[in-house]
C-alpha cells in the first residue's frame, strides 16, 4: 500500500489547504438548531450558523453515507428549501454537486444557513420522525463546511410539543440536555441523537456509565436487562483489558418486528421487536444484537481496517477487512453470551452449526472469496437481487466461522496458552492505542501469526482469498468436537428454487445454482402451478416417491403466458450439520475446549 510513503505528503497538503481557506481551527464558530415545527409530517428543519469566516465561497456538504453502514445512500436527497443569509441580507447560493451547496459569501464573516429534512426511513442509519419521536442519524442531518471536518460545533434542540427527552453520546453544554457539543464532525456523524419521551435506564459496568433508551415500548425486564447487559459489557472490556468510554448509550428502537444495529464511538442504535423480549429466544437474540454492537466500539470503531478513517464522506470507502471488522464481531457475539454465562456450551455449537448450514447452502460461497465480498459490500450485500444467493457470500457468517477457525488454530498451537482474544487486545494495543491508525490487511495477518507461532499463508491463500471450502472437522477437533451432517445419508431429489406463497400462487424467488430448476430453465417470478399435471399443492409432497434421475414435467405462468418444462430431478444437496462431542477426547482436547468456551 506504500502508505508510510504518502503519509507525509498528505499532511503538506493538508497544512497548505487549511492556510488557503484562511480557517485556521478555532477562527471558526458553528453551531446548529434543530426544530421540529411539522414534526407530525416528518421534518426536522435545521438552522446552521457560522461565524468568522474569511473566504470568497463556502461549500456545504451533505455526506453520502454513514459510517459502519456500507452503501451510497444519498442522504442530500430528502433536503429541501436550502437557503442562505447574512444579517438581513439573503446570499446566493447553488448547488455544485448532488450533496454540495456554494454559497457566495463575498468576504462576508457570518453566515445563516436554512433548510429541511425529511425523516421518515425507519432504519437504524436513517432518519425518523413523527410525532412521537425524532431519530436524528447526523450523517443525514448535519452539513458540513468543506475542509473543516475537524472543526468543533454545538446542536440546540429545540424538542416538538411535549417531547422531554434527549439521549445521545454528545455531552451536554453547562447541563442543558437540548445542548450537546460534536469535538469535530466524525465524532457528530458518529452520534445519533434520539428526542422524545424514551423509558431511560441505566447501569455501570466496567467503570463507564451505560444508558439505555428504549423508544416505542416493549415487554422488557429492565432489571433482567441490566444485569445481563453489564455481564456482556464486562466480558467484553475484558478481552481488550480496557473500555475507553466514560459514558454509552444504547438507542433501542422497537417495533412490531424489528431488528439490525449500527455501531458508533460511544453509542449503537438497536432496532427490536417490541413483544419479543418475554421468550427466550428472542431475549438471547436481542443480547447477541447488544453483545455484536458493543463489540464494535473495540472492532472498527477505534481497532479498524486503514481505509476505515478518517472517512471521505462523498465516496465509498473501499476495504478487503470487512470479513474481520463484522465478521470476527459476529464470531464474538454469540461467543461473549458463552463467556457471560447467558447461553450453555451446546446452545453455542447449536448456532454455530448453524451458521455453517447457512455458509455451506450458499451457491455464492464457491464464487466469492471473503476478501471480494468485504471489497464489494457497496455493490453487492448492500443491494442484493435474486441472484445474491448464487454469487456471494456473507462476510458476516463466513467471517465469523473464519474467525473461530483461527480461534481454534491459535488454542492448538500453542497448547492453550493464547487465543483470538489475545490478538485482538495486541491490534487494539498497538494500532488503535500505540500507532494512532488503522491496520492494513498484512499488519492484520501478522497480528494473528504472531500468536499463532506460525506463517497464516496458507489459510489467507485457501480461505480469505481463495474459494477452498473451511474445513471445520479438523479445527473442531482440536476442541474434542466433531461435525455430522444430519442429511449426508439422504438421496432425496429436489428442485432446487426457493418459492413463496402469494396469495395462493407459488412464486419462485431463487433458483439455485447447478440445481435441477437452474439446469432445466425454471426462472425466478415463475409461477408453478403443476407438476406431471397435478396441480401443486405442496411442492415437496408432490415429489415424495420420486427419485433423483425421474424426470418430471413442470408447469409454470411465466409473464402471464402458460408453459411447460420437462426437468430431471437432481439430488438436494443441501446439509444440515450439528456439532457433537468425541467420545474420548485426549486432555490436550479438553484443554482447548475450556480454553475456547471458557468453560
Ligand atoms: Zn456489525
Amino acid at each position: 500500500m506504500n502508505k508510510r510513503s504518502i503519509t507525509g505528503l498528505i499532511s503538506l497538503i493538508l497544512f497548505f489547504m487549511t492556510i488557503n481557506t484562511g480557517n485556521a481551527a478555532g477562527a471558526v464558530k458553528i453551531s446548529y438548531v434543530i426544530t421540529f415545527p411539522e414534526a407530525q409530517a416528518h421534518y426536522a428543519d435545521v438552522e446552521m450558523n457560522i461565524e468568522g469566516l474569511a473566504q470568497n465561497n463556502l461549500d456545504l456538504k451533505m455526506p453520502v453515507w454513514t459510517p459502519g453502514s456500507y452503501l451510497v445512500r444519498e442522504y442530500a436527497k430528502n433536503v429541501e428549501s436550502f437557503t442562505a443569509s447574512s444579517g438581513n441580507q439573503p446570499l446566493s447560493t447553488t448547488k455544485i454537486a448532488k450533496n454540495c451547496w456554494r454559497i457566495k459569501t463575498a468576504g462576508v464573516t457570518v453566515v445563516k444557513v436554512r433548510y429541511s429534512v425529511y425523516c421518515f426511513e425507519i432504519s437504524v442509519r436513517t432518519s425518523f420522525v413523527d410525532a412521537a419521536h425524532g431519530f436524528l442519524s447526523p450523517a443525514g442531518i448535519f452539513m458540513y463546511p468543506d475542509k473543516m471536518l475537524n472543526e468543533p460545533s454545538t446542536v440546540n434542540i429545540v424538542p416538538y410539543k411535549e417531547w422531554s427527552k434527549v439521549s445521545t453520546s454528545l455531552n451536554e453544554v453547562n447541563g442543558d440536555t437540548f445542548t450537546r457539543h460534536a469535538p469535530n464532525y466524525d465524532i457528530l456523524y458518529d452520534s445519533p441523537i434520539e428526542i422524545g419521551n424514551q423509558d431511560v435506564f441505566g447501569f455501570d459496568a466496567a467503570g463507564v456509565k451505560y444508558e439505555v433508551a428504549m423508544c416505542g415500548g416493549g415487554n422488557y425486564d429492565k432489571e433482567r436487562l441490566k444485569k445481563d447487559m453489564a455481564r456482556i459489557v464486562e466480558q467484553e472490556t475484558a478481552i481488550f483489558g480496557e473500555n475507553p468510554n466514560n459514558y454509552y448509550v444504547f438507542i433501542v428502537h422497537n417495533y412490531a418486528r424489528g431488528g439490525g444495529g449500527l455501531e458508533h464511538l460511544s453509542s449503537t442504535v438497536l432496532g427490536a421487536s417490541r413483544d419479543n423480549y418475554a421468550n427466550d429466544q428472542g431475549y438471547h437474540g436481542f443480547l447477541s444484537l447488544v453483545a455484536h454492537e458493543h463489540f464494535h466500539l473495540w472492532n472498527v470503531k477505534r481497532l479498524r481496517p486503514i481505509a476505515l478513517g478518517p472517512f471521505d464522506y462523498d465516496n465509498e470507502n473501499y476495504t478487503t477487512d470487512l470479513w474481520i471488522a463484522e465478521g470476527f464481531t459476529a464470531y464474538y457475539q454469540n461467543l461473549i453470551l458463552r463467556y457471560a454465562g447467558l447461553s450453555t456450551p451446546q446452545d453455542y455449537l447449536n448456532a454455530v452449526a448453524g451458521t455453517i448450514n447457512v455458509v455451506e447452502n450458499q451457491p455464492g460461497a464457491k464464487v466469492q472469496p471473503l476478501a471480494e465480498a468485504s471489497f464489494d459490500a457497496w455493490i453487492k450485500s448492500y443491494r442484493p437481487n435474486e441472484n445474491s444467493i448464487n454469487t456471494g457470500i456473507s462476510y458476516y457468517d463466513k467471517g465469523a466461522l473464519a474467525a473461530m477457525l483461527l480461534d481454534l488454530e491459535i488454542i492448538n498451537d500453542t497448547k492453550s496458552r493464547y487465543s483470538l482474544n489475545d490478538v485482538m487486545k495486541y491490534m487494539y494495543d498497538t494500532y488503535y492505542k500505540l500507532k494512532k491508525r488503522g491496520y492494513t490487511d498484512i499488519e492484520f495477518k501478522q497480528g494473528l501469526e504472531k500468536f499463532a507461532g506460525k506463517s497464516l499463508d496458507d489459510f489467507y491463500e485457501n480461505y480469505i482469498y481463495g474459494l477452498t471450502p473451511l474445513d471445520y472437522g479438523k479445527y473442531l477437533g482440536y476442541a474434542g468436537y466433531k461435525l455430522t451432517n444430519e442429511l449426508a445419508a439422504t438421496n432425496e431429489p429436489t428442485l432446487g428454487v426457493n418459492i413463496i406463497n402469494s396469495n395462493g400462487k407459488k412464486i419462485v424467488t431463487a433458483v439455485l445454482r447447478g440445481s435441477a430448476g437452474w439446469i432445466d430453465g425454471i426462472n425466478v417470478n415463475d409461477e408453478l402451478t403443476a407438476i406431471d399435471g397435478m396441480p401443486i399443492t405442496d411442492i415437496s409432497g408432490m415429489l415424495n416417491g420420486k427419485k433423483t434421475g425421474d424426470k418430471i414435467q413442470v408447469s409454470i405462468i411465466r409473464d402471464g403466458l402458460p408453459l411447460t418444462l420437462p426437468v430431471t430431478l437432481l439430488k438436494n444437496n443441501h446439509v444440515k450439520y450439528m456439532i457433537e462431542e468425541l467420545t474420548a477426547p485426549t486432555a490436550e482436547q479438553l484443554g482447548a475446549r475450556k480454553k475456547w468456551l471458557k468453560l
